[in-house]
């Protein structure tokens, strides 16, 4: 998507051959109608999908999903990272290890907020290594419901997160695909025309 690659080669910021910073729109300070810009393709590619609710993981994907579920005319759920195990049947929970922080997490979902006939778009600000959206999957999947799509702003398809997604059979469409990272460069994949 053009649109979100000119913006990244304008105010990104490659901070080593692994890490993009996005702070001054999608990350720290958020750029609204650039947000809803994204969320209304994300809407249009995923229209077909029969989609009942937008998730997403906290915190950098919730301007993007709000967005787009705003678009979907669908709500949106927030999974939440707790640092340690709720013992509570009422919850769905699974082990995630943070790609920026690498320490680990319990991604963890409200049973209230999901049923057997949701059929889920999950946003997401970045894929990496995939492990967030993987998380994700298992506990939409434990509750029954179906993972019908996966929308992502920023993919890194020099890690293994798209080829993880696209082998457990998940609809992967990423915004912007980057090649390759270093201190002061940005590549992005060349799309087929
Ligand atoms: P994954 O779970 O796919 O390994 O990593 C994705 C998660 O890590 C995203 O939710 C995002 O928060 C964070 N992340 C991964 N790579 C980057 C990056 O280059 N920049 C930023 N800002 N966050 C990243």
């Amino acid at each position: 998507m053009k649109l979100l690659e000119d913006r990244i080669r304008k105010d990104g910021q490659a901070e080593s051959s692994t890490v993009l910073k996005v702070g001054s729109f999608i990350n720290h300070q958020v750029d609204s109608q650039f947000m809803d810009q994204l969320g209304r393709d994300f809407a249009r590619h995923f229209k077909e999908e029969g989609i009942t609710k937008v998730f997403t993981i906290e915190s950098s994907g919730i301007a993007p999903a709000m967005m787009t579920a705003a678009h979907l005319k669908v709500p949106m759920v927030i999974l939440k990272k707790q640092t340690s195990k709720i013992l509570d049947g009422e919850v769905y929970q699974t082990r995630v290890m943070s790609f920026t922080k690498g320490t680990s997490y319990e991604l963890t979902l409200f049973a209230d907020y999901i049923n057997k006939e949701d059929r889920i778009l999950l946003i997401d600000d970045f894929l990496a290594n995939g492990e967030a959206a993987m998380g994700a999957s298992r506990l939409i999947e434990e509750a029954g419901a179906t993972l019908a799509g996966i929308g992502i702003l920023i993919e890194k398809s020099f890690q293994k997160g798209r080829k993880r997604l696209e082998e457990a059979g998940y609809k992967v469409y990423s915004q912007a695909r980057v090649a390759r990272l270093d201190k002061g460069l940005i590549e992005f994949v060349e799309e087929e025309s």
